[in-house]
């Protein structure tokens, strides 16, 4: 063998010795970072508070980024004693693996599994698929401390009467035995939520409550109550509710207030441009009517837990009664029918540009346009009770701003879908237009709302 062909064969011997010493390297590298990795699975569960009812569904994640999920077990503990709720394989392991999730559902029921109300632990485990501790992988882990409630709350209405109308309100006190997520008046579809707070009794609530004005006076009302853990408890109550009659109304459309009003609409979203004006009246009239009387309402949703007000309300001074709350108008235009709607407050008049007084103490909760309204604001009261000041030619305050019975919110005016300088005043409970006629009447307010205040007062502070 020739020196150089001598030097070529150990060449190769070295070359051959790096390429295994590589492989091997990457071997023990993959099998540290992948096969041993030391990633714990991650376990999520999906519920806002620890109360559970009589069966309980709670949904969870989890979740192994590098080596996917093998074994998940679920258990719950009470008083020392552990009861398995699920315990699952996952055959290839790679459940869950990566960006992927493996969502379960854990199914509790209490009755079955022999849990009795009170405290019980939840835990959760999972273990991946990495080679980690022996082959048995890395160990997620979660433990929550849930509460198991199965008693339905207990309702006691403290009130005694309550003789609502037609397009009325009306107000209940109760008592409720326990912490409640939601409780109120369920009217036919309707809920009005109670509020706590006027008394010392935190436990005794406050609901104001509306009968729509085509609320047939046969419609079932209850108080209910759903207690953290899902457990509802209802009860019925004393009420009457009297039929009322509205005014009817028939109004003549001319081709001449037609090319007064539409032009101040056609900015608006929606407007049918191209359209008939008999098109645009109605657009105007049913449609964009509807969709503001929503957006009035909208207010409810941030409206104050306190009750602001108390007293008569106030009617705009010196003025005169244009229109009726839930007046039926027919609208007629060339001696056809061609829409009909409800007049959702009431419509006063007094000199031009007259000073509008909030009718009692709250908080401002909007001001600004309102498509037919104009230029609005909106008083909240609180507990769910707002005054309504549409068509002003202008307002003087701001939103958020408490206002005192009297001030000054701004001046009358004819903006929106108004015919000449007026006042449209309304009152809304949560999302029901009531009758303000009600609430201007200081007799009404005494007999509806201050009595009931106080007897409940004796009553609680004699116990
Ligand atoms: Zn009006």
């Amino acid at each position: 063998m020739s020196p150089r062909k001598k030097e070529r064969g150990k060449n190769f011997k070295y070359l051959m010795l790096t390429i295994l010493s590589v492989i091997v390297l990457g071997a023990a590298v993959w099998l540290v970072i992948v096969k041993f990795e030391g990633g714990a699975p991650l376990i999520e569960l999906k519920m806002e508070d620890p109360y559970i009812g009589a069966e309980e569904q709670i949904s969870a994640l989890v979740r192994d980024e590098k080596s996917g999920i093998r074994r998940l077990r679920v258990a719950v503990i009470q008083n020392g004693k552990e009861t398995v709720l699920m315990e699952q394989a996952y055959e290839k392991g790679k459940a869950a693996q990566g960006e992927g999730k493996k969502s379960f559902t854990i199914n509790i029921n209490t009755r079955r599994l022999g849990l009795s109300d009170g405290r019980v632990d939840l835990r959760a485990t999972a273990r991946d698929d990495s080679w980690r501790n022996w082959f048995s992988g890395n160990r997620g882990y979660i433990e929550k401390e849930l509460v198991v409630d199965t008693v339905s709350p207990e309702i006691e209405v403290l009130t005694r009467q309550h003789n609502v109308s037609q397009g009325g309100a009306g107000l209940i006190i109760y008592r409720v035995s326990e912490k409640c997520q939601k409780q109120g008046v369920s009217a036919n579809g309707n809920f009005f939520p109670g509020y706590s707070g006027y008394f010392d009794d935190p436990d005794v609530y406050i609901a104001f409550f509306g009968l729509a004005h085509n609320q047939k006076t046969d419609a079932e009302m209850q108080v209910k109550a759903v207690d953290r853990a899902g457990n509802t408890g209802r009860s019925g109550f004393y009420y009457h509710l009297k039929n009322k009659n509205f005014d009817a109304e028939t109004l003549r459309i001319s081709d001449g207030l037609l090319s007064r009003i539409l032009p101040g609409f056609e900015n608006v979203d929606g407007f049918p441009k191209g359209a008939s004006r008999l098109k645009q009246f109605l657009f105007v009239n049913k449609d964009l009517r509807q969709k503001n009387n929503k957006a009035l309402l909208a207010s409810e949703e941030k409206g104050d837990a306190r009750m602001h007000w108390s007293g008569a309300f106030m009617r705009l001074p010196n003025s005169a009664r244009q229109a009726g709350f839930a007046d039926h108008r027919t609208y007629v235009y060339k001696g056809e029918v061609i829409d009909k709607e409800v007049h959702l407050g009431i419509d006063l008049a007094s000199v031009r540009q007259a000073p509008v007084p909030a009718a009692n103490t709250g908080r401002v909760a909007f001001v600004g346009r309102v498509g037919i309204y104009g230029n609005v604001v909106i008083v909240d009261h609180g507990f769910g009770l707002f005054s309504v000041y549409a068509h002003l030619s202008r307002s003087s305050v701001n939103e958020g701003q408490m206002v005192e019975k009297s001030d000054l919110l701004g001046y009358t005016g004819s903006t929106g879908l108004a015919v000449g300088d007026h006042l449209h005043y309304g009152m809304f409970i949560h999302d029901i237009f009531v009758n303000p006629v009600e609430w201007w009447d200081a007799a009404w307010i005494k007999n509806n709302v201050t009595a009931k205040l106080e007897h409940v007062k004796s009553r609680l502070n004699n116990r």
